[in-house]
């Protein structure tokens, strides 16, 4: 095999796994893929390039599976600012949602010109079904465009969903939608539904007489969504899943009690996969951040936060992914009832994952990898090329210095939004370098990849993506 400018061996790292103890390995990349797992100093080719990996563990290039494009400010930038971000962060995928009441025929074409010139690392789409025509064209989404993963708003029903623009959905909806994504994917090859889990009926009702009342602190934003509207709204999503034979997934899951009827209706029906977000780890309602920490789901007890490292930790939770949502602070400044909803989030993942989980005995390595790699690979058909270092699969990787002690600055994080959570909090466990298919995108802080460089997923049921 004639040698590429990009082939390399990685020398001297310790390789992580999602089901197994961390292992030193050198790895052979060539032409962008794994090409060989060696036992250390195991020769190579003469002349092959040796990539330093001394100190440091090495990932599967990690998945954000959960990103938001251009909800305020332009989209067709944030295509490059938001995976700069990301490769800050050590990601080398992105999975980022759209919401529109139009064909996805459109939109897809249309976001995939700005994304194609932009990216720095790879990155696929989930569609957001809020219309007819949604369910009508759902087959084509799947086999024309690579999509096979779609949210539904349990919260935009009705008046609810009208007020933003969308047609107004209901349980009827739900029904129809699942059953279709049930017909289209089948056995190990599914299409999957993420619900927004939450009982906007009684929430509306609680909200305005908390509005009435002019209450205000981030406890009162999360009284007024009490954890029994995201498991009530859960247990019907379940339910209707497996009547219909459908895979569901949970989104940015917040409580215990969710969690609790999650693993309880998985031993009558297994298709069900949760996904929970770094805030949910660090911050609880008694948070003094006021508008700024507002998001949906809420911020929670100091006992939700609990029971959600110990999903993480026993396997209930598949998935951690962002919410990433790129905005300025200025929207955020306001009262917590008019103020935006969610933050940036991509970058700090891992640092907190590492600082709060693995540092302090919370989390193995090995789940680490699994809710950031193999485990949205897995969910969203990344797989094989995606999501686990092994003979075939893309030479992505994300090295890691453990050790690395760094404050956080939202400056150095590159992503539109002018701030962070995690401003000053200085965070053990750092990316230092991100490769995506054999290329390195970020070095010791710095994007040094190409925009561009990052293609689509066109994903496949039961086969690996395709780029394009
Ligand atoms: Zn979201």
């Amino acid at each position: 095999m004639t040698q590429n400018a990009n082939d390399f061996v990685l020398r001297g790292g310790t390789v992580v796994f999602p089901d197994r103890p961390p292992q030193p390995l050198d790895l052979l990349v060539e032409d962008g893929k794994i090409a060989a797992l060696l036992r250390p100093g195991e020769p190579v080719a003469q002349g092959m390039p040796e990539l330093p990996a001394r100190d440091l563990h090495v990932f599967p290039g990690l998945i954000d599976a959960h990103v938001h494009f251009g909800l305020s400010g332009e989209k067709e930038t944030q295509y490059a600012t938001e995976t700069r971000h990301a490769a800050h962060g050590g990601f080398t995928t992105l999975m980022g949602y759209f919401l529109n009441n139009e064909a996805y025929t459109d939109v897809f074409l249309r976001e995939q010109k700005h994304a194609r010139s932009r990216a720095h690392i790879d990155y696929a789409f989930h569609f957001s079904t809020a219309n007819e025509l949604h369910i009508k064209e759902l087959q084509s989404y799947v086999t024309d465009y690579g999509v096979t993963s779609f949210k539904y708003f349990m919260n935009f029903k009705g008046e609810e969903g009208r007020y933003l623009g969308l047609d107004g959905t209901d349980d009827g909806y739900l029904h129809d939608l699942l059953k279709e994504a049930a017909r289209i994917g089948k056995g190990e090859h599914r299409v999957t539904i993420v619900c927004h889990t939450e009982n906007i009926e009684i929430v509306n009702r609680i909200r305005r007489r908390m509005q009435a009342e002019g209450r205000n602190t981030l406890k009162d934003w999360s009284a007024s969504k009490p954890a029994f509207t995201e498991a009530e709204s859960c247990v019907r999503a379940m339910y209707f899943a497996e009547h219909l034979g459908a895979q569901i997934y949970v989104p940015h899951l917040s409580t215990r009690m969710a969690l609790d009827e999650v693993r309880r209706w998985r031993k009558r029906y297994p298709h069900v996969l949760v996904e929970t977000c770094p805030h949910y780890l660090t911050h609880d309602e008694n948070s003094t951040l006021g508008s700024l920490g507002k998001a949906n789901p809420p911020f929670r007890s100091p006992d939700d936060v609990n029971a959600l490292w110990e999903g993480l930790a026993d396997g209930s939770i598949q998935v951690v992914g962002s919410d990433h949502a790129p905005r300025k602070r200025a929207g955020k400044d306001k009262g917590l009832w008019q103020a935006s909803q969610g933050f940036p989030g991509i970058a700090t993942i891992l640092p907190v994952l590492l600082s709060e989980g693995y540092h302090k005995g919370r989390l193995s390595l090995e789940r680490v990898c699994a809710v950031l790699t193999d485990g949205p690979a897995r969910v969203f058909n990344l797989e094989p090329a995606k999501g686990r270092i092994a003979v075939g699969s893309d030479a992505d990787l994300t090295l890691v210095d453990l050790d690395k002690v760094r404050e956080v600055r939202w400056q150095e994080l590159e992503s539109y939004a002018d701030y962070s959570l995690y401003d000053g909090w200085k965070l053990k466990g750092w990316p230092v370098r991100t490769i995506v298919r054999g290329v390195t995108v970020m070095r010791d802080g710095e994007v040094v990849g190409p925009q561009g460089h990052g293609r689509y997923l066109h994903r496949r049921l039961g086969e690996a993506p395709q780029h394009a």
